[in-house]
């Protein structure tokens, strides 16, 4: 069967995981951009003495020191294009107190990425999203048969990532002030990347052997951290089994997917052209059923949906899926 969206999806994402993971490899030289403020730790804040198996060195700073909805590294071997994922900017920034003249700049690039995109991000761009589809291309190689999981779980895995978002984001702060032992402040000290299973394997994929999986355990709360990083890792390689398995918890797909509706790309249905054949949810990706159960819904976009567009490349009805850029129609069904 032919599937057109899909084949230029797999190109775009391949040559994204390259130009992002090993991008810095390629780029030696690193560009400014002078309208986006370069961030660094405020002065005082010494961050070094804290937690030095965690610090970015300066010569791995990416070819474009901003950051992208998706989920890359800035502890992979010479960074990659872009050094890391707008959360790890987002999270590190709170506990520096950036200044809001340096950090704004950066926060409204990324609603101006996310708000165009979406989740387009992350179905065709995201770095670790695509290993999870080589995962899941692995098995289909295999003829080991895909497992699906309950409505139920489903939700629950949906709730997690903003759980995780909001326990990020809370504890990013609550670490440049005196709240938690210093112990304690150590050990959350970007913890944003200690539950970003890419930081784990983006590292030891580009031969930089050195990630927060090597936090050592020295008490209850390394312990936590360290068996929540495996847990995290081992959702990663679920993937194999249940596609997209990380997506399902990942906080920045949670943050990403605020901008699916009403921003610049979505999915409409022609209602009279569907006949309820069911394709379309027996290969999204992230289980949608809405888009034919819902029989009289002209928009189908959706929170958590990674804008694949494996329905719409699958759909044998001409014309019944559209995929728009505001008002204009980029491909559409059939
Ligand atoms: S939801 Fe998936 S594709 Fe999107 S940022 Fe997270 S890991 Fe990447
Ligand atoms: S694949 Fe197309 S025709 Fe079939 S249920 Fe989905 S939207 Fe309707
Ligand atoms: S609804 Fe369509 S575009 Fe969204 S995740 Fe499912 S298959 Fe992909």
């Amino acid at each position: 069967m032919k599937r057109p969206i899909s084949k230029v999806r797999r190109t775009v994402q391949l040559l994204s995981f390259l130009l992002l993971v090993y991008g810095g490899v390629l780029f030696k030289k690193q560009f400014t951009v002078s309208w986006l403020p370069y961030v660094k730790a405020t002065p005082g804040f010494r961050v070094a003495e804290r937690l030095p198996h965690l610090i970015t060195p300066p010569e791995q700073a990416g070819v474009f020191d901003f950051f992208l909805p998706i989920r890359s590294s800035p502890f992979a071997r010479n960074t990659g294009l872009f050094r890391g994922c707008f959360l790890y900017f987002l999270s590190e920034n709170i506990t520096y107190l950036t200044p809001l003249g340096q950090f704004l700049p950066h926060v409204v690039f990324y609603i101006i990425c996310v708000f165009l995109l979406g989740m387009l991000w992350c179905g065709w761009i995201c770095p670790l999203g695509y290993l999870q589809d080589c995962l899941a291309m692995l098995r289909r190689a295999l003829h080991i048969p895909q497992l699906r999981v309950s409505e139920l779980w489903q939700k629950s895995f949906h709730i997690f990532a903003y759980v995780q978002l909001g326990l990020i984001l809370i504890v990013a702060l609550l670490i440049a002030f005196p709240v938690f032992s210093w112990e304690s402040r150590k050990q959350l000290f970007n913890l944003n990347s200690q539950l970003n299973p890419g930081d784990y394997i983006f590292p030891y994929i580009t031969g930089f052997n050195h990630s927060p999986i090597e936090i050592a355990v020295t008490n209850p709360l390394s312990l936590i951290l360290k068996i929540t990083m495996i847990v995290f890792l081992l959702f990663l390689l679920a993937s194999f089994f249940v596609k997209v398995s990380y997506c399902r918890i990942c906080p920045l797909g949670a943050l990403n997917g605020f901008f699916n509706r009403g921003g610049g790309i979505s999915i409409e249905k022609e209602v009279s052209k569907c006949t309820c054949c069911g394709s379309c949810y027996l290969t999204c990706p992230m289980q949608f059923k809405h888009i034919y159960l819902e029989k009289e819904k002209r928009n189908v976009d959706r929170t958590f949906c990674i804008r694949c567009f494996r329905c719409v490349d699958i759909c044998p009805e001409s014309g019944c899926l559209k995929v728009k850029f505001f008002k204009y129609k980029l491909f559409q069904s059939g």
